[in-house]
C-alpha cells in the first residue's frame, strides 16, 4: 500500500478514542533526584524503581543495531505480547478476520481464538511456498491481518521475497511478518521496507538467535502511527528492570551471537548429512533457521522412541504437509551426538524386528 494508507481507519474505535494510563514517570521529564511520586520502597535500589514505561535506553540501542528510527519500534515480552497486542488493537472481536499462511506458528491462531477472530487459513505449495493469488483472494473486508512467516516455522524454509512484497502491495490490511529465525536465515530481513510500506509490520525477537528466550523480549517494527496505538494499549510497565539491563548488555555483545549463529549452521549442515544417511528417513528439507523439519517412517514411533531415551523432539506430523515430520531443534555438538545416537539405535532396533 501507498502513502494513502490510512492505518487509523483499520484500528478499532475504542482504541482510537482510548486515553492512555499516564504513569508517574510518564508526566515527570528532567533531572531531579528524590522521587516521591511513585509510591516506591526507598530501600532496595536498584530494583525498587519502577522501569522506564517508555523503554528509551533499550529502543535507542536496538533501533541503532536494525537501523531502524525508534519511533517505529515497540517492545514487548516476547513476540506473544506483539501478536497479542496487534489483535486488540485492530481486530474488532467477532467481526475482523485473519488469513494466515498453513502450516505456521501455531500462537496466530491462538490469539486469534482469544480474541474471538476468525483465521482463515491458506495453504502453503507443496514445496512450501505463498501461493500469493490464493492468500489475496482470501483477504475480504473484514480482514485486519496477513501473518507471513520467513523463514517459517515449522517448515523451516524461508518464503519468497517477491511473493511477500506483491501481497504487501495488493492487500488493503497490514501484512505482519514474523522474523524470529532471520538471523539465521541466507535471506536479508524485510525491516528495510518499513518506512516505505505503511502496511507492512516486522516481528523479530531475542529469543532464537541472540539466546535470550528467558528475558522475554520480542520487537515489533511498523508505521509510527500503528506504534504509538501498540504503546497506548500496553502495560505500562511491560518490560521490566531485569529483561531491560541484561537485553542491553547482551546486544553489545553481538560478536558472540554471530559466533553462536555460526556454530549453529555449521551444526545444521552436519546433522542434515548425519540424518539423510538413516534408512528409516526419508528426507531432510533444505533449512533457513535452527531447526529441521525431517520426514521418515513411522514418526510417532521415532518420536516415543527419542523421549524414552531423555531427547525430546517436536512431532509436526498433524500438520498439513508435514506428514511424517518431525522439528528438531539444532544443538549443541554433543546434543546432537546424544540425538544421532539414540537415532541409530532405533534404526538398529527396527532392523532386527
Ligand atoms: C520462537 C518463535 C517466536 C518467538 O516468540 P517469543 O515470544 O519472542 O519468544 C516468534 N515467532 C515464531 C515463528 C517462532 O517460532
Amino acid at each position: 500500500m501507498d502513502d494513502r494508507f490510512d492505518i487509523g481507519k483499520l484500528v478499532r474505535p475504542n482504541i482510537r478514542a482510548l486515553v492512555p494510563y499516564a504513569s508517574a514517570r510518564d508526566e515527570y521529564t528532567g533531572s531531579a533526584s528524590v522521587f516521591l511520586d511513585a509510591n516506591e520502597n526507598p530501600y532496595n535500589a536498584p530494583l525498587n524503581r519502577y522501569p522506564d514505561p517508555k523503554q528509551q535506553e533499550l529502543k535507542e540501542v536496538i533501533a541503532g543495531i536494525r537501523e531502524q528510527r525508534v519511533e517505529n519500534l515497540f517492545l514487548g515480552n516476547g513476540s506473544d505480547e506483539g501478536i497479542d497486542l496487534l489483535f486488540r488493537v485492530l481486530c474488532e472481536p467477532g467481526i475482523d478476520n485473519i488469513v494466515t499462511i498453513d502450516p505456521t506458528y501455531g500462537m496466530y491462531g491462538v490469539s486469534a481464538v482469544i480474541n474471538h477472530v476468525e483465521q482463515k487459513k491458506v495453504l502453503l505449495t507443496p514445496g512450501f511456498q505463498l501461493d500469493a493469488d490464493a492468500l489475496i483472494n482470501a483477504v475480504d473486508q473484514h480482514t485486519k491481518m496477513v501473518f507471513l512467516c520467513s523463514p517459517n516455522n515449522p517448515t523451516s524454509n524461508s518464503l519468497d521475497r517477491e511473493a511477500i512484497l506483491r501481497i504487501v502491495s495488493e492487500v488493503p490490511c497490514m501484512v505482519v511478518l514474523d522474523e524470529a529465525y532471520i538471523d539465521f536465515s541466507t535471506q536479508e530481513s524485510m525491516i528495510g521496507f518499513v518506512p516505505e510500506r505503511r502496511n507492512l509490520v516486522v516481528l523479530q525477537t531475542l529469543s532464537k538467535a541472540w539466546g535470550l528466550a528467558g528475558i522475554r523480549l520480542g520487537m515489533v517494527f511498523a508505521h509510527e502511527i500503528l506504534i504509538q496505538y501498540l504503546t497506548n494499549v500496553k502495560y505500562p510497565y511491560n518490560i521490566n528492570s531485569l529483561t531491560m539491563e541484561t537485553a542491553i548488555r547482551r546486544l553489545g555483545q553481538a560478536g558472540e551471537k554471530s559466533r553462536w549463529v555460526s556454530q549453529i549452521l555449521v551444526e545444521r549442515n552436519v546433522l542434515s548429512g548425519q540424518l539423510m544417511n538413516l534408512s528409516f528417513i526419508e528426507k531432510v528439507y533444505p533449512s533457513d533457521a535452527n531447526f529441521l523439519l525431517v520426514k521418515m517412517k513411522r514418526p510417532k514411533a521415532v518420536y516415543n522412541y527419542l523421549m524414552d531415551h531423555g531427547v525430546i523432539v517436536r512431532d509436526r506430523s498433524k500438520a498439513p504437509l508435514c506428514e511424517g515430520c518431525l522439528r528438531i531443534t539444532v544443538g549443541t555438538r554433543e546434543e546432537n551426538r546424544q540425538l544421532m545416537a539414540v537415532l541409530n539405535s532405533y534404526g538398529e532396533s527396527i532392523v532386527n524386528l
